[in-house]
């Protein structure tokens, strides 16, 4: 039988297997900051953990980092993107994007895969294509960014991963306990400690769960894939919203918003020809006005088997402006390592012989 995955516990349950294994509590806490804060990879790399500690813990603990099969780099901005391969031998892909401010200091995001594939079939995503195959677990998500900070850390030993969005591969909420879990390990003091509001969790648009999220109230940032204001459009782009159409996803958004205070980012995918005309932003408008939220404009990014084209610069302009003129909150997204297809949409399951590896440096 596998044994549980040491990165996917809180504190709390390391503790209890201590008890558990006749180790005294105090010893989980180091365990924990080695695996959470310093990313180790490998039992012999607690220093101040003495190895009858360590033997007592691998007995009963998998502590096997996710194996980088390969990385891709942008040419373009410099963005990452890893393809790991879990235990059982299925492959996520995960992205690192890199900004630079001027002011305050550098922000590294991880986007992270919640599970291989997606059983959701949006019309204009890669992931969708092939189905889900399964859940990650909590050890695997929050491992896609322990292993990334290990990789890059041998280049430079100071980086850090300030932000995390859960937007890779799959739909998080519908591997919600998972999430939950990751989103604690991600913020916990003694781990990453990445505040709340720099965890970032899109959906498209499972109702109830929104409402979990609500009721049990995180503070992360919560984006909703919406893409289209009337249903018989986000009906064929996002087939969720037959399930729960906009009525129903915006009473679960107020109540969201309601409960947790806090302002919801709604991404809106331009297509040509089917949602990006000057209705369609009339209608966007309409929808959201009195919502406290913002709207994230992104250009729909190429899926060859999908078909789907972006709109010309200009009918985005004019989207765009319809929005800002009716005091809309607006931003364009901006597009990091599509020249990789890792930008929002392109990642798939993949095997390792079709990667090309653009930059052998990583
Ligand atoms: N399953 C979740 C999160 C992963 S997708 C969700 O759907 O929200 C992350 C974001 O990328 C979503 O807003 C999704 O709608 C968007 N997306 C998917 N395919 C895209 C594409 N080809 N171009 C642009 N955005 C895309
Ligand atoms: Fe799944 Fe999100 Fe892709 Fe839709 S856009 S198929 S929910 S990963």
């Amino acid at each position: 039988m596998r044994l549980p995955l040491l990165r996917g516990l809180s504190l709390d349950e390391l503790q209890d297997i201590c008890v558990e294994v006749g180790l005294p509590k105090f010893r989980a806490g180091q365990v924990f900051e080695w695996v959470q804060a310093k990313g180790a990879g490998a039992w012999d790399e607690m220093k101040n953990v003495p190895a009858a500690v360590r033997d007592a813990l691998a007995g009963v603990l998998d502590l096997s980092p996710v194996e980088v099969l390969k990385t891709q780099v942008s040419r373009e901005d410099g963005t990452r993107k890893y393809l790991f391969r879990l235990e059982d031998g299925q492959t996520v892909e995960t992205v690192l994007m890199l900004y630079e401010r001027k002011v305050a200091r550098d922000r590294a995001t991880v986007c992270v895969s919640t599970q291989v594939g997606c059983a959701m079939g949006c019309a204009f995503c890669a992931t969708g294509l092939g189905g889900l195959v399964r859940n990650l677990e909590a050890g695997e998500i929050v491992g896609q960014v322990l292993d990334i900070i290990r990789h890059v850390r041998q280049e430079d030993p100071e980086f850090r991963v300030t932000n995390v969005v859960f937007m890779g591969m799959g739909e998080p909420l519908q591997n919600y306990a998972n999430l939950l879990s990751a989103i604690n390990l991600f913020n916990s003091p003694k781990g990453q400690n990445i505040g709340m509001r720099r965890l970032t969790v899109s959906t498209c648009g499972i109702v109830p769960r929104i409402l979990d999220l609500a009721r049990d109230n995180p503070q992360v940032t919560l984006a909703i894939s919406l893409h289209s204001a009337r249903d018989e459009v986000r009906d064929r782009l996002v087939p969720m919203n037959r399930h729960y159409p906009l009525q129903e996803l915006m009473n679960a958004c107020r109540k969201y918003i309601e409960i947790t205070n806090r302002r919801i980012t709604f991404e809106y995918a331009l297509v040509k020809g089917v949602n990006s005309g000057t209705q369609d932003a009339r209608d966007l408008v309409r929808l959201t006005k009195d919502l406290l939220c913002n709207i994230n404009l992104i250009p729909v990014n190429a899926v060859s088997e999908t078909g789907l084209e972006r709109p010309s610069e200009a009918d985005t302009a004019e989207f765009a402006r319809i929005l800002s003129e009716s005091g809309v909150e607006i931003s364009l997204r901006e597009e990091k390592g599509s020249d990789i297809d890792a930008a929002c949409g392109q990642l798939r399951k993949r095997q390792g012989g079709e990667y090309l590896v653009l930059n052998g440096k990583v």
